[in-house]
């Protein structure tokens, strides 16, 4: 039993079937990780005693013939920013390093509520702030495809793990990218969801005005079998909006001869690799032969995107991050003299170069002086950026862009220069600076073998549109498992 062939939606079909037990399939995932992980190194943490025993349950109703939910007994992985009560929620954070929260966030309670049984906690860089995994206070996660590259970040174990077959569909949270860019170095799929169409209920806040939770998958069907059960409205999140989920399953296959595609001219510029040009040039022309029409548009203010997001992502960061102070949440450094003094401590042992990095430039972005010239200047600009999407939307239906300026890097080639680390994020940056969905889907591999992705973009709450729109493509391509 190899996950890395199969997809939830087949393995559901096989229990259904009695062609195989969950016990069977949690028995090999737990084989693999033994295997496999000691070279990825996508888990931080697992589960194994209540898996297995969420899996013998399953087995017994399976054997009773009862009907199975949409995702009975499919292993899953859920990024470590994500609660589950009794089961530690790092961040990939030394600070919380023993933190076990007293309750389970929304999107993992629904996809068990679907059925889906967790196997385990994955890497990710330390409060999800970075785009290689490599800033996880633990250790890196490596990409399956190549185990000296990077699996792109910040969900990059949850990334690696549905690629090395650990998991069929691993959570992710997305703020500038997190979830579409190790989706696209590690050659799965990964969507982003609208602003406020998941719960943030039990995500551990990075920047709370962008932050959503979403799936990482082989398939877009899987993808969009996880995003139906974990969306809605939520009463703990009061940012959850309380819009209908529509059937996004039963309308992948929906036509999409006629759709409008936007080509932007800004995400084709200097920097993007050239094997990353080519293949998503032979994407616009997948699309041509679907019939649908390609469009050049523009989105002008792109060019203020990273400035932007490392202003209101920062700030966000600052305020969200004050609550670890070694009383309520994990690590307390001992001190002698004062609290002030255990406080500086804990931060200081606790927190990692990067964390340190954005607390730094969010207060001073947040301070008195600096607030109008900063914070409240990329607040403008960030409504620009969502106006240039409004306008495009009245042309277009869908977006088409590159994931990411290059395939996935070499581990530690970006970071002794945070910057370059930044800019890598360039065109995964503006959609949750306009809260509207994306999703990268694979679109073939360079010559070094390495994946590439191709991102689709939909106004608010167009989920739907876009996930059928990215499941044509991958039957169109080939680039279905
Ligand atoms: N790479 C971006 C950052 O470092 C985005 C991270 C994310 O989406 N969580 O902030």
């Amino acid at each position: 039993m190899n996950l890395r062939n199969i997809t939830a939606d087949k393995l559901v079909a096989l229990y259904q079937n009695r062609d195989l037990t969950a016990s069977e399939v949690i028995t090999s995932v737990y084989d693999d990780i033994e295997r496999t992980d000691k070279e990825v190194h996508a888990f931080l943490s697992n589960c194994r005693e209540r898996a297995l025993e969420e899996a013998r349950r399953m087995d017994t109703r399976i054997a009773a013939g009862e009907p199975l939910e949409p995702l009975a007994g499919v292993p899953v992985a859920i990024k470590d920013n994500m609660t589950i009560r009794d089961m530690t929620t790092t961040c990939g954070s030394r600070i919380l390093e023993n933190y076990v929260p007293p309750y389970t966030a929304t999107a993992v309670e629904r996809l068990r509520g679907a059925g889906a049984i967790v196997v385990g906690k994955t890497n990710c860089d330390e409060f999800a702030m970075g785009s290689s995994t490599e800033n996880s206070g633990f250790f890196v996660t490596r990409n399956p495809h190549n185990l000296d590259r990077v699996p792109g970040g910040s969900s990059g174990g949850s990334a690696a793990s549905v690629a090395s077959g650990t998991s069929l569909i691993a959570l992710g949270s997305d703020t500038g990218g997190s979830i579409r860019t190790p989706a696209a170095f590690c050659g799965v799929v990964g969507i982003k969801p609208t602003y406020g169409r998941v719960s943030r209920y039990g995500l551990v806040a990075f920047a709370s005005s962008l932050d959503q939770i979403g799936p990482i998958a082989k398939s877009v069907r899987e993808c969009a079998q996880a995003l139906e059960v974990i969306s809605g409205f939520d009463h703990f999140d009061s940012t959850s909006a309380d819009t209908a989920v529509p059937e996004f399953v039963k309308n992948l296959d929906q036509p999409i001869k006629g759709i409008r595609i936007g080509i932007p001219k800004e995400y084709f510029v200097a920097g993007l690799d050239a094997e990353v040009r080519t293949k998503i040039e032979a994407g616009m022309r997948i699309y041509e032969d679907l019939g649908c029409e390609l469009h050049e548009i523009s989105l002008p203010h792109t060019e203020y995107a990273i400035a932007t997001y490392y202003l209101i992502a920062t700030a966000e960061a600052s305020s969200n991050l004050a609550r670890y102070d070694g009383v309520r949440y994990g690590l307390r450094e001992a001190a002698d003299s004062s609290l002030q003094e255990m406080y500086r401590r804990t931060r200081h042992h606790g927190f990692g170069q990067e964390v340190k990095r954005r607390i730094l430039l969010g207060t001073y972005a947040l301070s008195a002086g600096y607030y109008d010239a900063y914070y409240l200047k990329a607040l403008k600009v960030r409504t620009l950026i969502l106006r240039d999407f409004q306008k495009a939307f009245e042309q277009v239906d869908i977006i088409l862009a590159p994931t990411s300026p290059t395939v996935a890097f070499k581990i530690g080639e970006k970071t002794g220069d945070p910057l370059s680390m930044y800019l890598s994020d360039i065109f995964t940056i503006t959609q949750p600076l306009a809260g509207i969905p994306a999703i990268s889907v694979p679109c073939g591999k360079n010559s070094e073998n390495l994946p590439i992705g191709l991102q689709l973009m939909a106004n608010h709450f167009q989920e739907g549109l876009l996930l059928g729109v990215a499941h044509h493509f991958e039957k169109a391509g080939g680039f279905v498992v």
